[in-house]
C-alpha cells in the first residue's frame, strides 16, 4: 500500500532516535508555531511593491476574519466573536499599519519582516506587563501576527486536529504542547529537523507512544506533503520515499517489533524483582492525567513525576485553583492509594506559557525557570500548592520540587508550603499535614550539596536529563551539540554516584526519573549505583521491569563496579551497550 510506484528517488537520513516504534505513513508537514522570518533586505526600487503587499495582506486578512466572524453560530460562540473583534480592531488599526511600513522604508527589509518584527515587539511589551489580563492579550497580537503571515506567504497552516487518517508528521521544531495535541489514532510517527533526546517535545512523544526522531537537520527540505515517510524510532532513521524492497523490510521489522511488544506486555502484572530478589520499584512519569490509566496499564506502581506544568501549557490562559484541584483530584483517585509524586510547575526554559512567548530571555535555560519562577510568581505557587494540599487526602500525594541549586531555595520553597498550610487552616480545608515533600536533583549544584539538602527534604528524585546538560553544559534540546549530551559522561556518573552515597547516609528515598532510567542501556548501571526506585516512560516499563527480572544485583554492581573505573565517555556506553544486549537481545 506504501509502495512507490512514481520513480521517486528514496532519501534516507539519520537523527536520534527519541521515541521506540517504526510507522510507515504519508507525510504532513506543519509549521512550528511561531514562523521565523529571517531579515531579507529588498532594493529602494521595491519599497512600493512592499508596501502593496502589506495593504493586500491586511485587507485579506480582515475580510477572512469578518467571513469567519460571520460563520460563527450567535449563540454559543460569543467569546469567539469577541476575540474575532479585538482582533479586527487591531488589525484597523492605521497606527499599526503605519509602524510596519515606516520599517520597509527605513529599514528597506520584506513584508514579511517588517510584520514579524513590528508585531512581536509589540507582543513582547504586552507580555511584560505583570497584570495577567494584558500579558495575556500578547497571544491576540501572536495570532494576527500569524493570519498577516498566512497572507504574506501564502500559505495554508494544516491543521493536526482535524485528521481522518494516518500521517506522519514533519517539522522544523515542535513545541511540548503542540505534541501533546496530537491525536495519537491518526499521528504514526514524528520527525523534526530540531530537538535532542531529552528535548520536552521528545519526552511527549514517547509519552503518548508515537515513535520519533529528530536532530535531523534538513529533513523538511527533502520531504514533500504526501510522501511516504518511514519513521524508524529504535535506529533514528527516517527513509523518504522507500522503494518496494526497504518497505517489505520495514514492515517485516515492525510486526517483529510490536510482538516483542506484546511479548514484554505479559510481565506487567509480575514485579520489578532481580534474580536474586531485590525489589525495585517502577513507577511511571505523566504530563496529563489520563496517561495515569497507561502507567497502570504497563505495570507501573503509581506516579513518580507528574508534570503538571502541562496544565499551564495547553490552555492560553493560567488555569483556576480548580483546574489544578481538579486535574491532581482524578489522578489521585485513578491511582487509589498508590503514590502521586506532583512536581510543582516547571515552567521556562522550552516550556513557556502562551503570554511569556513574547519576552524570551536571552539564555532561557539559564534564567527564570522551574522553581525559581515559583518564588518570583508566588500567587500563582501559591495557588497550585492549595490545589494539591487539597488533594492530597484523596490518596498518597507527594510534592516535589525542582530544580532545587541550593538550601535556601528549598527553605523557600517549604516556607510558602506552610503559608499555604496556614491558609488552609483558616479556611479549615482539611489537607495531609505530613505530606512528604521532596526535590530533585537536578543541577550540579544541588548534587555536590545534597548531604546538606536531605537534612530538610523527604526524598530525591535525580532529573537527568537536567543534570546531564547542566554538568556538561550542553542544551539539551539543540541538535548542533546533541552528540556531546550523555548520560554516560564519567562526571555525570560520579555526580549520581554522590547523591546516591548522601540520601542512603542521610536515611532518605533516592530515585530517578530523568530519561536515563527509561533507557535498557543504564538500568544496570543505576542499580548497581544503588538506585531502587525509578520513575520512567510509561511505554518503556515493560522492557524495563524485564531487564530488572533477568539480572541480579551482583551483575548491577559489577557493572557498576567497572564503569566507575573507566574515564571514557565512549568506552563506557559501549560497555553498557553490550551489557544490555546481552540480557535483552530483542530490543537491539
Ligand atoms: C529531568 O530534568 O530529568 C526531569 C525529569 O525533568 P524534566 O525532563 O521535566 O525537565
Ligand atoms: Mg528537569
Amino acid at each position: 500500500m506504501y509502495s512507490n510506484w512514481v520513480n521517486i528517488a528514496m532519501e534516507i537520513k539519520k537523527g536520534i532516535a527519541v521515541s521506540p516504534g517504526i510507522s510507515i505513513a504519508r507525510s504532513m508537514i506543519i509549521d512550528s508555531e511561531d514562523y521565523r522570518i529571517p531579515r531579507r533586505e529588498i532594493k529602494p526600487s521595491q519599497r512600493l511593491v512592499e508596501t502593496q503587499r502589506i495593504r493586500n495582506a491586511f485587507n485579506d486578512a480582515i475580510e477572512e476574519l469578518t467571513r469567519l466572524g460571520a460563520q460563527q453560530d450567535l449563540a454559543e460562540s460569543g467569546k469567539i466573536r469577541d476575540i474575532f473583534a479585538v482582533h479586527l480592531r487591531l488589525l484597523r488599526d492605521r497606527s499599526l499599519r503605519k509602524k510596519i511600513t515606516d520599517l520597509i522604508h527605513s529599514e528597506l527589509v520584506t513584508a514579511e519582516y517588517a510584520v514579524s518584527k513590528v508585531l512581536r515587539e509589540f507582543a513582547a511589551h504586552f507580555s511584560s506587563v505583570k497584570d495577567t489580563y494584558i500579558s495575556e492579550r500578547a497571544d491576540d497580537i501572536y495570532d494576527i501576527e500569524r493570519r498577516l503571515l498566512r497572507q504574506l506567504l501564502g500559505k495554508k497552516r494544516e491543521e493536526v486536529k482535524g485528521l481522518s487518517e494516518e500521517v506522519a508528521v514533519i517539522a522544523r521544531e515542535l513545541s511540548p504542547t503542540q505534541t501533546a495535541g496530537f491525536n495519537k489514532q491518526f499521528v504514526k510517527g514524528i520527525a523534526t529537523d530540531a530537538g535532542g533526546r531529552t528535548s520536552h517535545t521528545a519526552i511527549v512523544a514517547r509519552s503518548l507512544g508515537i515513535p520519533a526522531v529528530v536532530a535531523l537537520e534538513d529533513l523538511t527540505e527533502i520531504v514533500r506533503g504526501g510522501d511516504t515517510v518511514i519513521i524508524d524510532g529504535n535506529r533514528g532513521i527516517v527513509i523518504v520515499n522507500p522503494d518496494e524492497e526497504t518497505t517489505l523490510q520495514y514492515e517485516k521489522y515492525s510486526s517483529e517489533f510490536l510482538e516483542l511488544e506484546h511479548k514484554l506486555d505479559a510481565i506487567r502484572a509480575k514485579p520489578a524483582v532481580t534474580r536474586d530478589g531485590t525489589r525495585i520499584a517502577v513507577f511511571g512519569n505523566i504530563e496529563f492525567p489520563d496517561e495515569a490509566e497507561v502507567v497502570l496499564q504497563k505495570g507501573g506502581e503509581g506516579i513518580g513525576l507528574y508534570r503538571t506544568e502541562f496544565l499551564y501549557l495547553s490552555s492560553p490562559t493560567e488555569p483556576t485553583e480548580e483546574q489544578h484541584y481538579e486535574a491532581y483530584a482524578a489522578t489521585v483517585r485513578f491511582l487509589r492509594n498508590r503514590p502521586v509524586v506532583i512536581r510543582t510547575f516547571d515552567l521556562g526554559a522550552d516550556k513557556q506559557t502562551q503570554s511569556k512567548r513574547f519576552a524570551p530571555e536571552p539564555n532561557p535555560f539559564l534564567g527564570l525557570r522551574s522553581i525559581r519562577f515559583c518564588l518570583q510568581n508566588l500567587m500563582m505557587f501559591k495557588t497550585q500548592l492549595h490545589a494539591i494540599l487539597r488533594a492530597s487526602l484523596l490518596g498518597h500525594v507527594k510534592i516535589m520540587f525542582p530544580l532545587i541549586t541550593n538550601h535556601q531555595e528549598l527553605m523557600q520553597a517549604k516556607m510558602i508550603l506552610r503559608d499555604v498550610m496556614e491558609d488552609l487552616d483558616d479556611e479549615s480545608i482539611p489537607y495531609n499535614r505530613n505530606i512528604e515533600v521532596g526535590i530533585m536533583i537536578e543541577t550540579p549544584s544541588a548534587a555536590l550539596t545534597a548531604s546538606t539538602l536531605a537534612r530538610d527534604t523527604a526524598f530525591f528524585s535525580i532529573g537527568t536529563n537536567d543534570l546531564i546538560q547542566y554538568t556538561l553544559a550542553v542544551d539539551r534540546g539543540n541538535e548542533l551539540v546533541s552528540t556531546l549530551y550523555s548520560a554516560t559522561d564519567p562526571a555525570v556518573i560520579r555526580l549520581i554516584r554522590m547523591v546516591i552515597q548522601d540520601a542512603n547516609k542521610a536515611q532518605i528515598d533516592v530515585s530517578v526519573c530523568g530519561e536515563m532510567a527509561s533507557e535498557p542501556d543504564y538500568i544496570m548501571m543505576l542499580l548497581g549505583l544503588g538506585i531502587r526506585t525509578i520513575s520512567i516512560t510509561p511505554p518503556m516499563i515493560p522492557e524495563i521491569k524485564q531487564i530488572i527480572r533477568s539480572v541480579t544485583i551482583e551483575d548491577c554492581n559489577n557493572v557498576a563496579r567497572k564503569v566507575l573505573s573507566m574515564n571514557s565517555e565512549r568506552h563506557i556506553s559501549s560497555f553498557l551497550r553490550s551489557a544490555a544486549r546481552k540480557i535483552l537481545p530483542e530490543a537491539f
